[in-house]
């Protein structure tokens, strides 16, 4: 067991600290406290590199000489000194004279003989969702172990699974606007969604979410996150489209930090350019982040590449929604041998295999059904264009699931799933 400790937090702002020695280990110190807002004296006959840059940029003051007695409290009693003069007699003598005058003191020679020591620390960056945070480890007599746990959970604090969210309003910032991220969370793993995705995802007040996507990281939130579900459940009615966007204002304007959850990409097939311009002509500031769309991922899980060498170099995605019109104008659009990816297209899969073949696709082309990719409910029926529907309908394919017409079908053949665990 080492010497007791009380972890504290300083205000220096406006306050005398005293560095002695001109190294490279004080100019360390001298960096920190100045950084942090001190008055800060560096007492040395003479000055490294960076501290001589910092006494001509006028960050400290330099007395150029020995520590004598009285440094403590004159011109005005320091509130803090370090000591780090490579002498262990002056660390010694100023510990000494900082113990008498009830200055902290902390020894760069000696950690056991200091009364205080300084903390490997680490923040969270400005504009990310850890911003405001800070770590101090502390590890006793080795600051390199300090260093390793600080590095760590310095990449943690950023990475979107520590519960970062803040949960009072920083002072000065009542009454303010917050903001909408739209986030596209990707194809339904919880683990497909993007490191800045997930980490504006843990600092949320209030989610609105969709059935599709990483609905599985909701549970994860902190049971004060306000989550709306927006999502279309069978047998359930789906929240409209005006709705949603009235929710994403209205609970910005009450300042909250408002998640717009999407399954996919935000900005494909998925109304999410919509709602960034319902925020904009609100004046609510709103930010997208992009997600892996099911639109390729998806495909991928059955191991079908939208694009493959000696097939094809190019694919075309499209909405069969609103039925065959807006594929035949993609499919006319694209090369002849463009994979076709097709969403939403389970319900009026008949009338669009039915008008692709009228318009010249032979009827002989592969095409793969793939439902609810990347979660374990995973299934791919493969078929062709001329059976596709009723091949679905014999095998009872629902949606969500991603239609892929073309050559590369045939890819999965040799290759088989390939969404991992
Ligand atoms: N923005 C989304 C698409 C939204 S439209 C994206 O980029 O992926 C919704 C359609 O996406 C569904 O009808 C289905 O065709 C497809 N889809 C989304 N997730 C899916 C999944 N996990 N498995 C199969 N299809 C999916």
């Amino acid at each position: 067991m080492g010497t007791p400790s009380y972890p504290l937090t300083l205000d220096l702002t406006g306050r005398r600290v005293v560095v002695v020695g001109g190294g490279p280990v004080a100019a360390r110190r001298a960096a920190g406290a100045v950084a942090a807002g001190g008055r800060v004296d560096v007492i040395a006959p003479w000055l490294c590199e960076d501290l001589t840059a910092a006494v001509e940029a006028g960050d400290l003051r330099w007395y150029g000489r020995d520590y004598v007695a009285g440094d403590l409290l004159e011109p005005e009693p320091a509130w803090l000194v370090h000591t780090a003069t490579g002498s262990s007699l002056v660390d010694a003598q100023v510990a000494r004279e900082a113990e008498v005058a009830r200055v902290w003191c902390v020894r760069a020679d000696d950690a056991q003989a200091s009364s205080a020591w300084t903390p490997a620390v680490t923040r969270g960056a400005q504009g990310s969702s850890a911003e405001g945070i800070t770590v101090a480890v502390s590890a006793g007599a080795d600051p390199r172990r300090a260093a390793a746990v600080r590095d760590a959970v310095g990449a943690a604090l950023e990475s979107g699974t520590l519960p970062v969210r803040r949960v009072r309003r920083p002072a000065g910032t009542e009454g303010q606007v917050g903001r909408v991220a739209l986030i596209g969370g990707g194809p339904g793993a919880d683990d497909l969604i993007t490191v800045r995705g997930r980490a504006l995802l843990v600092a949320a007040d209030v989610v609105v979410s969709d059935r599709l996507g990483p609905t599985g990281l909701l549970a994860t939130l902190s049971r004060e996150v306000e989550v709306i579900d927006v999502g279309k459940t069978p047998g359930n009615h789906p929240v409209g489209q005006d709705r949603i966007n009235e929710l994403l204002v209205h609970h910005a304007r009450m300042g909250k930090q408002v998640v717009r959850l999407k399954g996919g990409d935000p900005f494909v097939l998925g109304r999410g350019g919509e709602e960034a311009l319902h925020c904009v002509e609100h004046g609510i500031p709103v930010e997208v982040v992009p997600g892996v769309t099911s639109a390729v991922s998806v495909p991928a899980a059955a191991g079908i590449p939208v694009t493959h060498r000696g097939i094809t170099a190019s694919f075309v995605v499209a909405s069969a929604h609103e039925g065959a019109e807006h594929v035949l104008r993609a499919a006319a659009d694209a090369a002849p041998d463009a994979t076709l990816v097709l969403l939403m297209a389970v319900t009026r899969l008949a009338e669009t295999a039915e008008a692709l073949v009228a318009a010249g696709r032979p009827a002989t082309t592969p095409v793969a059904l793939i439902e609810r990719g990347w979660t374990p409910q995973q299934r791919t029926t493969t078929t062709t264009l001329g059976s596709a529907a009723a091949d679905a309908r014999a095998a009872g394919v629902r949606a969500p699931a991603v239609v892929v017409i073309g050559d590369v079908v045939a890819v999965r053949s040799s290759l088989g799933d390939l969404a991992g665990e």
